[in-house]
């Protein structure tokens, strides 16, 4: 509803278009509430992303949405699973549970989610600020240079890493986290020897913190991640040589470059950011991210359990915040579980049999591989994450979940 002076009344808010903010609003539209997602590019916008999905993600997307249309895929149009590389040639092929998931184009899947969640999009609108009234929210939003005001009982803050909504409920968030740059590059392929049945991974401290190569229509990607503020142009070149040297991989020079900052680290070390009052946050901008930087499937699934919250909240009159972080514990679970060094030594936390894939290789091998991924941690100690990662996973241990009192 619009009142007479222009204000656009709603009863929840939903900041971003993507994937958490589909699932939130699927739930919200659902439960008879009036919502409204603000997009601030058109759509369907463009999104960096390799696009492989969890197998859990994947059967979200069908549950909620239907059968996913051949349009939203990229070819190769599925993934087998995950392939580790290790220094020595040594490789570790993980098959995902129950066969192959799709490998999204983001541009498209995201739309075709938006629009099967029914929820009203303004697109080209960026939020830009929050003002919490306790019994509403004041919203400010900006189009083509124009100011536009919503009223609405909830916010959902699904605006992704570089969240506006925490920066609006949180001033000071940005400076106290760790970012990082990461940066796919997309190659005309002359010979990869490489499977493109499966997303490869190195655990190679010299090439980066995060790299990482699969097919996509025919183009190769190539991707390095590191700390942000780093140039990630000679990281990249080294790559493209390793790969070379080591498995014959000829590429033509780069033709596209995407880069984007990150949030990580947030899921491994329990520090989640869900919001105050009436303003929740849900998705990466909460700091979900799976294990290898997989982040669709937590986005997915928490943001149906915050649209579910706001429903709950709304209907029955009860405190959003309290129902909000009660229903949350599973997907923190879930996630934290993925980094957590006691549930991958002796669980099963993944939907791709890392352990199984270890008891495949030589007694060498294992040992090796185990040096390997110690030596590729090392450099990360400057973050102060491994002795947060052990308590975590002690307290997880003794008390059956994360604790909620490390959550802003
Ligand atoms: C290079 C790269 C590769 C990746 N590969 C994979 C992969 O293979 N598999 C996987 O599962 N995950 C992958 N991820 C992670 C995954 O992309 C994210 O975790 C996931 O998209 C998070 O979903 P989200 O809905 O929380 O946020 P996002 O997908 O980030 O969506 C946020 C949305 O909010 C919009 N927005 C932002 N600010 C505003 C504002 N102020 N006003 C209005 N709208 C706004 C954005 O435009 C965007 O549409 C990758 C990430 C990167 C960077």
């Amino acid at each position: 509803m619009t009142a007479p002076n222009g204000i656009r009344e709603v009863d929840v808010l939903i900041s971003g278009a993507s994937l958490s903010s589909a699932a939130a609003a699927k739930r919200l539209v659902d439960s008879g509430l009036e919502v409204v997602a603000l997009e601030r590019y058109a759509l369907p916008r463009h999104k960096t992303c390799s696009g492989i999905i969890s197998p859990r993600g994947h059967r979200f997307l069908i549950e909620n949405f239907g059968p996913l249309p051949k349009e939203i895929l990229y070819e190769p149009t599925s993934c087998r699973g995950v392939t580790f590389h290790f220094r020595g040639m040594i490789q570790m092929p993980m098959d995902f549970d129950h066969g192959t998931t799709p490998h999204l184009d983001r541009m498209y899947s995201d739309h075709w989610a938006i629009k099967r969640s029914k929820v009203e999009v303004h697109d080209k609108t960026r939020l830009i600020g929050i003002e919490d009234r306790g019994t509403h929210v004041e919203v400010l939003a900006r189009r083509n240079k124009e100011d536009i005001r919503y009223r609405t009982r909830v916010v959902i803050g699904a605006d992704g890493p570089n969240s506006q909504t925490v920066r609006c409920l949180y001033p000071e968030y940005r400076k106290q986290i760790n970012w990082f740059t990461v940066a796919q590059y997309l190659h005309e392929i002359i010979e990869c020897p490489l499977d493109p049945e499966y997303f490869h991974f190195w655990f190679h401290p010299v090439l980066g913190y995060y790299t990482w190569s699969h097919e996509r229509n025919n183009r190769q990607i190539v991707g390095v991640g590191y700390k942000a503020g780093e140039r990630l142009s000679h990281r990249h070149r080294m790559t493209i040589e390793y790969l070379a040297k080591h498995y014959g991989v000829k590429l033509e020079p780069g033709d596209e470059r995407q880069a984007v900052v990150n949030n990580f680290g947030l899921s491994l070390i329990n520090r989640y950011v869900f919001g105050k009052g009436n303003v929740i946050i849900t998705g990466q901008a909460a700091g979900f991210l799976n294990m290898i930087g997989e982040g669709m499937s937590c986005a997915l699934h928490s943001g149906a359990i915050a649209g579910e919250a706001v429903a709950e909240s709304l209907h029955r009159n009860t405190g959003l915040q309290s129902v909000y972080r009660l229903m949350i514990a599973s997907e923190v679970k879930r996630c934290s579980d993925q980094w957590n060094p006691i549930k991958i030594i002796f669980g099963r936390p993944h939907e791709a049999d890392f352990r199984g894939a270890l008891s495949n290789l030589t007694a060498r091998d294992k040992r090796k591989v185990i040096i390997e991924i110690l030596k590729f941690l090392y450099p990360w100690g400057g973050y102060n994450w491994g002795r947060q990662m052990v308590t975590q996973a002690l307290l997880r241990e003794l008390r059956g979940y994360y604790l909620p009192s490390r959550w802003l």
